[in-house]
């Protein structure tokens, strides 16, 4: 038994430079695929063995998309690489004095290490909100947010109390950001097209689906005039929006607004801020609000072999005074750009600094309603919009295989009004929720 807890990297020795990659988000994926594997040995460590192609989570959780559809199992997508080998475990600290990388299956040199390990749910110490409310960061999550969806409206379906009937069918979603933009469209969807026809004997008129946002517009990174076009797609939908709301408190069923308002839900989604994921040993004069401050050649500033890319990495740039965005495309191009000018760093030859093209943002409300900031001060909206949107989702998910199921599904969805994916597979019952617990283990759900 103890024999076969030993664990170790089996990482192979070599004498090209070895670069280790933490975390196979757009960022690390991005470096390693593009990082000559002929010139570097290639080391990249994921805590999932599958790529997660965030921008599309929320459609997992509302049951449009099977989580194959937005996951790229890694070793696939590396066939036919040479010297690159992917573990997958949790890293656990770094020793920037020593050149070396702590994991939970050893220990690791390095000669440089490009760290891409993204960013977490931040509840700003809402304890109550962390322990109730649902993130969606991963896989896990948004199918975690499926089954406790689809049991609360098979619970309500059992449930004789009529009150209780009413407000388990709400819906709070905490975060106007394009998560809870998007998510509040798909389910508003769900609520007109499916769920009556799926659950005959609820009604589905008494359903509420709320938007709460602490600033005084929703997709508060958008242009204003994408902010309003987006908010009157949601309320001619049905979304009750709260504008200037923060939260106070949550129970698991009573949902407290700072200004004393009262909203009840078992199903409260929180999407209203995130955090760097810091990895233990980086000096915290490296970092600012929890991310990694870099230089313009995405260097850790005060390290010569540590960088740091996408959402865990600050580059303060004339344009960017407070960095890059959050989003996929600064991780995308910050990946590809240290892929590509790795070696010649290597070799102190001169390189160009960073430099990043915003290629606009995009938000979806639902069915031939989206919203666009595109470069040079276009702001679209509605079908055309949508359009764009499908476009650019479907082009960067990472596999063909990916592409296709997803273009199957969004094809199915769309001449059926169906999200066909309404299955609770893997029952959920949110940690410390005796209420949930005890119908959920009443009803037998999931033995
Ligand atoms: C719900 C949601 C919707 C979004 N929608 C959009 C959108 O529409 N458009 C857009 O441009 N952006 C969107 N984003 C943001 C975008 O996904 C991120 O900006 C992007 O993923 C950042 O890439 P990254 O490589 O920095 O980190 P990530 O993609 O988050 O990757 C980090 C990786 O590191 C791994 N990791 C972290 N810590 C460790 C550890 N200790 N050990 C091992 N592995 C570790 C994680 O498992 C993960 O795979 C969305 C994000 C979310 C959560």
């Amino acid at each position: 038994m103890e024999q076969m807890r030993q664990l170790t990297l089996n990482i192979p020795p070599t004498t090209k430079p070895r670069v280790v990659i933490v975390g196979a988000g757009f960022g690390g994926l991005n470096a390693a695929m593009t990082l000559p594997d002929d010139k570097f040995q290639v080391v990249l460590f994921d805590k999932h063995n599958y790529h997660t192609f965030q921008p599309l989570l929320y459609q997992v959780a509302s049951a449009a998309l099977q989580p194959d559809a937005i996951a790229g199992p890694l070793r696939n997508l590396f066939h036919n690489t040479k010297d690159f080998h992917f573990r997958m475990l949790r890293v656990l600290s770094v020793d920037p004095l020593t050149n070396t990388i702590n994991t939970s299956a050893g220990t690791l040199q390095y000669d440089y290490l490009i760290i891409s390990s993204g960013a977490r749910t931040n509840y700003f110490g809402n304890e109550n909100m962390q322990r109730f409310a649902l993130p969606l960061k991963t896989i896990p999550d948004a199918l975690n947010m499926r089954s406790h969806l689809m049991q609360i409206f098979e619970w309500a379906s059992l449930n004789a109390n009529p009150e209780l009937k009413e407000h388990m069918l709400n819906i709070v979603l905490v975060g106007a950001g394009p998560t809870g933009v998007e998510m509040a469209g798909a389910f508003s969807e769900l609520r007109k097209h499916v769920l009556p026809k799926d659950y005959p004997i609820l009604d589905f008129s008494k359903m509420k689906i709320y938007l709460l946002e602490g600033l005084d517009r929703v997709l508060p990174p958008m242009h204003p005039k994408s902010s309003a076009r987006a908010q009157r797609y949601l309320e001619k939908m049905g979304v009750i929006i709260k504008l200037n709301t923060m939260v106070q408190d949550y129970d698991g069923e009573t949902i407290t607004l700072k200004n004393g308002e009262q909203i009840k839900s078992f199903f409260v989604v929180w999407s209203a801020g995130v955090m760097g994921e810091v990895l233990a040993g980086i000096p915290k004069e490296w970092t600012e609000r929890g991310r990694i401050l870099t230089d313009p050649f995405c260097r850790a500033i005060g390290s010569k072999n540590i960088f740091a890319i996408g959402d865990i990495a600050t580059m303060k740039l004339e344009d960017y005074p407070r960095g890059h965005p959050g989003v996929a495309q600064p991780a995308i191009q910050m990946g590809k750009y240290l892929g590509k000018n790795l070696f010649a760093l290597h070799r102190d030859e001169t390189v160009k600094p960073f430099k990043y093209f915003d290629k606009g943002s995009l938000a979806t409300v639902g069915r031939g309603k989206a919203v666009a900031d595109l470069p040079g001060d276009i702001h679209l909206g509605g079908r055309l919009a949508w359009y764009i949107w499908l476009f650019v989702h479907v082009n960067f998910l990472v596999s063909f295989r990916n592409k296709l199921l997803v273009m199957t599904n969004w094809i199915w969805n769309l001449f059926t009004f169906d999200k066909g994916n309404r299955l609770i597979i893997r029952p959920y019952i949110r940690k410390g929720d005796e209420k949930s617990k005890a119908v959920f283990a009443e009803n037998q759900v999931g033995s």
